[in-house]
C-alpha cells in the first residue's frame, strides 16, 4: 500500500463517503499524503483539509476536470492551485452549468424510455455534492430497473445509450490553462481511459499539452498493471512530466479500488509531492 495517494473522490462528486469520513478512513488505513480531487468541484477542499489536518496527514487540494475528448475520456488532475482562484472559480462555474443544464434532460429520457423517476431522487442520492450519472445509476439499481450500476451505464447513461444527453466540457488546453494560472499543476488522469490506439499516440496527445502548461502524468493507478506502469514513466520521464499516482477510491460507489492501492503494489516516492510542489511554486513565482 502507498501512504500517499493523490486521487480520490468524495460524496461532492461521485464518491460515497464524506470527505471527512474519506479523510478519517485514509488515516486509519495509514496514509500520511492525500490530495482531494472531485470531479468539476473544489467544494470538500476546506472540509477535507481541516479534518486531515487534525488527523495528521498532509493535505493537497486537488481537482479532476473532465474535458471534450474523443475518442474515450479525458480527465485532467490539478494539484497545489489556490482554491480560491478567480479564474479557476469562474471556469468551474462554467462547468456545473452545464452539468445542471444536462440532468434534468437525463430525466426526461429516462421517462420517455418509460422508467418512473424525479430528479429530486437523484438529488438525494447524491448525498448533497453536485449530482453526476453514477447517482443516477445509483437511483436505476435502487428503483429495480436494473441489477447493477455498470448495467444502469449499458443500458440507459453511457454515449449512446437511451437516456444519454451529450454536455458541454471544457477543452483539455482551457483546463490545463486554468490550473497553471491558480498556480497549480496538471496531470492527466488514467491515460488507458483516452482509449487512444497505442503508448506513441499517448505521447503525442501529451507533447501538444506540454506546450499549455500540463506538469504531470499519472503514470501509477489503481487500475494499471506493471507494463502500463511502466510505458507511461518512460514518456513521463522523456516529456518531463511528474509522474502522479493515485487510487481513485470512489467508497462503495465504485468497489474496486481501496485508498492507497495505486496498482501493481506500487508505492508513491514523496518526491514527487516535493516536485509538484516546487513547480506550483514555479508558477506563483
Ligand atoms: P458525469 O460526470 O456526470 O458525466 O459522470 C461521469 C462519471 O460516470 C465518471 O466519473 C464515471 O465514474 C462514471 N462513468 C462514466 N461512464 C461509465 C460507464 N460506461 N460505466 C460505468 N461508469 C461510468
Ligand atoms: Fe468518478
Ligand atoms: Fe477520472
Ligand atoms: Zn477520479
Amino acid at each position: 500500500m502507498s501512504t500517499i495517494d493523490l486521487h480520490m473522490h468524495s460524496t461532492e462528486s461521485d464518491g460515497s463517503l464524506s470527505p471527512e469520513l474519506l479523510m478519517e478512513r485514509a488515516a486509519r488505513l495509514g496514509l500520511k499524503t492525500v490530495a482531494l480531487t472531485d470531479h468539476d468541484t473544489v467544494s470538500g477542499l476546506h472540509r477535507a483539509a481541516a479534518r486531515a489536518e487534525g488527523l495528521g496527514m498532509e493535505f493537497i487540494p486537488g481537482i479532476e476536470i473532465s474535458t471534450h475528448f474523443e475518442p474515450g475520456t479525458m480527465h485532467i488532475l490539478g494539484y497545489f492551485f489556490d482554491p480560491e482562484h478567480p479564474l479557476l472559480n469562474e471556469k468551474l462555474k462554467d462547468i456545473q452549468r452545464a452539468r445542471q443544464e444536462r440532468n434534468p434532460r437525463i430525466i426526461e429520457k429516462l421517462r420517455a424510455a418509460g422508467v418512473d423517476i424525479d430528479y429530486e431522487e437523484v438529488i438525494r442520492a447524491s448525498g448533497g455534492g453536485q449530482v453526476g450519472r453514477p447517482h443516477f445509476a445509483k437511483v436505476l439499481v435502487a428503483k429495480g430497473v436494473v441489477r447493477s450500476s455498470d448495467e444502469a451505464f449499458e443500458k440507459y447513461l453511457k454515449k449512446g445509450a437511451a437516456a444519454y444527453v451529450e454536455k458541454w466540457r471544457i477543452t483539455p488546453e482551457e483546463a490545463v490553462n486554468f490550473i497553471a494560472k491558480a498556480g497549480g499543476v496538471a496531470s492527466v488522469a488514467h491515460p488507458k481511459l483516452l482509449e487512444l490506439s497505442g503508448y506513441d499516440a499517448i505521447e503525442e496527445l501529451l507533447t501538444r499539452l506540454k506546450e499549455a502548461g500540463l506538469g504531470g502524468l499519472e503514470v501509477y493507478h489503481s487500475s494499471h498493471h506493471s507494463a502500463a506502469a511502466k510505458n507511461l514513466r518512460k514518456i513521463a520521464e522523456r516529456l518531463d512530466l511528474v509522474a502522479t499516482g493515485g487510487s481513485d477510491y470512489h467508497g462503495d460507489s465504485k468497489k474496486y479500488a481501496e485508498l492507497g492501492t495505486l496498482g501493481a503494489g506500487k508505492q508513491l516516492d514523496y518526491t514527487v509531492v516535493e516536485e509538484l510542489r516546487r513547480r506550483a511554486r514555479g508558477r506563483k513565482g
